[in-house]
């Protein structure tokens, strides 16, 4: 598929430019990297998979951030107001950012496919296990240390709940600029359905990549307009001392070998999608 090949390129070309990718990389090389591509057909239904349940206070949002890779709405994670329990998870995990990861048009740019297929962006919510550990950076660290909820976006009507974030970006477009950013609720950035879901252990997609991520890749995508992504894309990757301006798109990372991982599904397609003549018995 081209349009996979020109988006592998376009990771890789921003692997090799930019900053946070270059020097001595902590690259773990394990069997565990994210992000894949998830074959639906291979994927394996757990009747064990619950539904996910979000507890999100919008009162713990604090600033958006421009980190000159991607723009970070962070929640304040000293406390349980903003959890993540269920689904996969044994434990609950504590809200402490979201970002999103997109392409330089709307042909490319989610971290994930599906058979394949590219979504222009991808939102990830990304929560760390207080259960088991006290602070986001012992968490990131260890194994189940981290649940991040994978959300693909499609290019359709606009997103009302998405303009609020829109409308505050103009402030940060130069790399390490930040404002205040408060009460926005990330559970209005979820699909109607979050029952259906595909999970796997894997990894950071940015350094340190470590396998710590039980990843929750939503089924059911959500739907932007071009406007609203051509408002990332007028985010820039630079500060504004520098000389040469670089507009933040193609900021995802390489699909990574699944190394024989099973990826779950907490749904079954093919009971609810069987084909007409399967009733057809003679
Ligand atoms: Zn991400």
């Amino acid at each position: 598929m081209d349009c996979l090949r020109k988006m592998q390129e376009a990771a890789e070309h921003n692997m090799k430019m930019h900053p946070m990718w270059q020097g001595p990389l902590a690259v773990p090389g394990g069997d565990r990297q994210s992000p894949i591509d998830i074959v639906v057909r291979k994927s394996v239904f757990d009747s064990q998979l619950k539904p996910l349940v979000t507890d999100y206070d919008p009162q713990t949002c604090q600033q958006i951030w421009n980190n000159g890779y991607s723009f970070l709405v962070e929640y304040d994670d000293t406390s349980d107001k903003s959890t993540l329990k269920g689904g996969p998870l044994q434990d609950k995990f504590r809200l402490c950012q979201f970002h999103f990861h997109w392409g330089e048009s709307n042909a490319w740019g989610s971290e994930h496919t599906l058979d394949r297929r590219l979504f222009p962006a991808e939102l990830h919510l990304v929560h760390w296990n207080s259960d088991k550990y006290s602070l986001f950076e012992e968490a990131v660290m260890e194994d189940n240390g981290l649940a991040v909820i994978g959300v693909f976006l499609k290019v359709g009507k606009r997103h009302e709940g998405l303009q609020k974030l829109v409308d505050a970006l103009p402030a940060i477009r130069h790399k390490d600029s930040v404002v205040e950013f408060t009460r926005f609720d990330p559970a209005c950035l979820l699909p109607s359905n979050t029952d259906d879901y595909w999970t796997y252990h894997g990894s950071l997609t940015t350094p340190p990549l470590t396998e710590s991520v039980t990843w929750i890749v939503m089924k059911q995508h959500i739907e932007v307009s071009h406007d609203q992504l051509a408002v990332f894309r007028s985010l820039l990757f630079t500060s504004a001392e520098e000389e040469v301006q670089k507009s933040m798109v193609n900021n995802f990372r390489v699909q990574q070998p699944l190394c024989g991982r099973t990826v779950r599904s907490s749904f079954t397609p093919f009971l609810q999608e069987a084909p007409p003549s399967a009733d057809n018995k003679h």
